[in-house]
Formats: structure tokens, C-alpha cells, sequence
């Protein structure tokens, strides 16, 4: 096994550092990591067919939050069924993008010893994307994606039905996040009805995670030629529309998925970002997600537009995405978090003159065409998906009238 890790000692944020420096760093997201493969009870994939690793980051530095940085091996799995990808680190989640049915999926976990766990069927996940005028690769839909919790192992291997094709996987260490800086409470909206104090809900709304506290590393926004991969664009906000992750309820580290989450996105989709604008967890964390500046206003610029994300397929700009943390197809969010939906979803509807109960009518700033809407919707309401999930879907009516009340 052959093995080239960056491994950067340097603490400090990039957003800390001189431009040089920063361009440096994010000159190391190119040097190549080469793993071995070996084979459980299955041969190796011979060269024929077999995808180079693409290049990868192992970053041992401390998270603002107390734990590692993400570290990530990326690897795809060229041949699905037959080839077994191992890692030197313990796995946080397995990220799969493929073309195909979302049901034809299967993943086996393999531990440190090589021991290949039980077959387990892969949901897809939200199918969140780039809108087709500013993806590099155009596509009339996108692919199934999901993510899945690894456990620590130390390796992994796909089976697919017929007509399914991975495009993608990769393992990523997001590493642990300590407690040392973890917001410990729901956000709720500032000066509102709901702490007593009357009138609309101020935005942003107290105790939201910043990018810097849950971790994010910012190099991974940059190209080799210190460009940024996917440069802000602001515009009008017009919509929210509620997501899922599609990851398991019991997470025991929000934090460490909201970056695998951005790992995922930023490098293995190429998307230079975490698609969503804010992602909120079971405890009520609202964590800010895509970059948006520096002035710790998240999401929005000076001028109170919103940065586009990479969430609904075509209906992106202007369009605030929030993922709730978890698989809501059959379980409603608990309480904490279905509280920090409220009260975030008002705060950006007092900000931007939203009634959460009313449609709209969105506009692409891009494509010009008009489409109906909601104005606080879910994922399924702009196109085909089960995202948000149905227990959460059903939930958003009363969700509507809860933000409502804040914002009235
Ligand atoms: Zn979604």
C-alpha cells in the first residue's frame, strides 16, 4: 500500500490567513493519495475498467469545534459487486451518486480486518443539484445520491441491480467534534412574539452554528489556482423549501455529517459548496450552510439577497434550501428541531416579506421561466422526490401556520 497524506498541522482559519496562504493550502486539496485495494472472498478488479483514485486530502488539523478536520480518500467504485475499497482511516460515511433506480442500490461495510458486514440497501437520499445553467456537466435530471453511516470501518462494497450506474463514491473521515463550542441550544427567533418581546422575528435567529464553529474547511471552496470553485451569486429571495438528509435519526454527531455532508458536495459532487442554505439537526442546532461572506450574516450579503445554493434542480436562485438532519419518511422532526424550523423559517420570512401560507409564483433569474410555487414548500413540491420525506411533508402545513403566527 502506497500512500502520499497531506497532512497539515496548520490550526489556524483559513479565513484568518493572507490569500497566499490560503491559495497554498488549497493547492494540497490536488496532491494524490493512492490506496491499496484487496479483495474479500471476491477477485480484484483488473486494469480494464478500473477508475483511477481521484485526488484526496488527509488533513489531521483541529475543528473549530474540538474535533479533527474531515480527512477523505476518494475512490470510485468502478466495478460494483466485485471490487472492495479499503481505507488506512476509520469511515465516517460512505457518499454514493449513481444513474438508475434510487431502490437498486446495495452497500457493505468492511471492518479494520477486512470482515465484510451485512448487505444493507441504500436509500437515496435528497436528489439536491446544481441548476443545469451553472453545472458543468449538463443533465435534464440529476442522479440519486445518498450517504451512508460507516461506523468506523475501514472499507466498503457496492452491488447494483441492472441498468443502475455509480458515478461516484467516495469514504470520508469527517472525524469526531468534541463538545468544547458546540451550540448547546435550539435557535429561536430574536425579538419576537415567541420570547415576548412583540414584533416580527429578527434574522438571523440566536444560536446559529457558523461555518466556523461546526467545522467547515474552507480551502475545499477553492481551486488549485486559488480561484473560488463555485463564486457567490445573490439574487432576490422568492422561496424556502424544506429538505431531508435521508441519514439516520439516531446521529450521534450532527456536526461530523454536516461535514461529510460539505465534503460530499464541495469535492466528490464538484459543486465547490454545501448545497443547502442551513441544515438543522434533532437537538435544534441550525448550522449555517452555504457560504455566503464573512460579516457571520449566514446565507444572505449586505444588501439582503441570498446566495444561490445547490438544492432544487433549476429552482435555485432565490430559493433558501433547508435540510433537516435525518430520514423523515416516517418520523416526524422532534420537537427541538421542528421548533428551530419555525422559528428560522419566520425570521426569513419577516426578512424577505414571505407569507409562509401563500403560493407564489417563482421567477428564474437565469432561465426567465415562471413556475408556481410555495412559498414555504418542501423539496417534492418543485420537483419528482420523496424528499423532505412524507412525515415531514405532512408536518409543514402546521409549520406554515406556527410561522405565520411569528411573522404576523
Ligand atoms: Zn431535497
Amino acid at each position: 500500500m502506497t500512500e502520499l497524506m497531506v497532512n497539515n498541522a496548520n490550526n489556524a482559519h483559513p479565513l484568518h490567513q493572507p490569500p497566499a496562504e490560503r491559495g497554498r493550502r488549497a493547492s494540497r486539496r490536488r496532491f494524490l493519495t493512492v490506496f491499496g485495494t484487496a479483495a474479500v472472498g471476491m477477485p480484484l478488479l483488473g486494469a480494464c475498467g478500473a477508475v483511477p483514485d481521484r485526488p484526496a486530502v488527509a488533513a489531521d488539523r483541529k475543528g473549530p469545534m474540538g474535533g479533527a478536520q474531515p480527512r477523505v480518500q476518494a475512490s470510485q467504485a468502478a466495478s460494483p459487486g466485485r471490487e472492495v475499497k479499503r481505507t488506512s482511516f476509520p469511515i465516517t460515511a460512505v457518499g454514493l451518486t449513481w444513474t438508475g433506480s434510487p431502490r437498486g442500490v446495495r452497500l457493505r461495510l468492511i471492518d479494520r480486518n477486512g470482515k465484510p458486514g451485512a448487505w444493507q440497501k441504500v436509500t437515496a437520499g435528497c436528489p439536491c443539484a446544481k441548476d443545469p445553467e451553472t453545472a458543468r456537466t449538463k443533465s435534464t435530471t440529476p442522479p440519486n445520491r445518498a450517504l451512508v453511516p460507516a461506523h468506523g470501518s475501514y472499507g466498503y462494497q457496492v452491488d447494483v441491480d441492472s441498468g443502475v450506474k455509480v458515478i461516484d463514491a467516495i469514504a470520508i473521515d469527517a472525524g469526531t467534534s468534541g463538545t468544547k463550542g458546540r451550540p448547546a441550544t435550539a435557535a429561536t427567533p430574536s425579538n419576537s412574539a415567541a420570547s415576548g418581546t412583540g414584533g416580527a422575528p429578527a434574522f438571523p435567529p440566536a444560536g446559529v452554528a457558523l461555518r466556523a464553529d461546526w467545522g467547515a474547511d474552507e480551502t475545499k471552496r477553492f481551486t488549485a489556482d486559488s480561484s473560488e470553485s463555485s463564486p457567490t451569486r445573490f439574487t432576490r429571495a422568492q422561496a424556502i423549501t424544506v429538505h431531508h438528509t435521508a441519514t439516520p435519526l439516531d446521529d450521534p454527531d450532527p456536526a461530523a455529517t454536516v461535514r461529510a455532508i460539505y465534503e460530499q458536495h464541495a469535492v466528490s459532487n464538484d459543486w465547490g459548496d454545501i448545497g443547502y442554505n442551513f441544515l438543522i439537526d434533532r437537538q435544534g442546532v441550525v448550522y449555517e450552510g452555504r457560504f455566503s461572506g464573512t460579516d457571520g450574516i449566514p446565507a444572505h450579503n449586505a444588501r439582503d439577497e441570498v446566495v444561490t445554493g445547490f438544492h432544487t434542480f433549476a429552482f435555485n436562485p432565490g430559493n433558501i434550501g433547508i435540510a433537516l438532519l435525518g430520514d423523515f419518511s416516517k418520523e416526524k422532526p422532534s420537537t427541538p428541531m421542528r421548533a428551530s424550523l419555525v422559528g428560522l423559517t419566520a425570521s426569513l420570512a419577516a426578512l424577505h416579506k414571505l407569507d409562509p401560507l401563500t403560493g407564489i409564483t417563482y421567477t428564474s433569474p437565469t432561465s426567465g421561466k415562471s413556475t408556481p410555487g410555495p412559498a414555504l414548500g418542501g423539496h417534492r413540491d418543485w420537483t419528482s422526490t420523496e424528499c423532505p420525506g412524507s412525515a415531514a411533508y405532512l408536518d409543514l402545513s402546521a409549520v406554515r401556520e406556527s410561522a405565520a403566527k411569528l411573522v404576523r
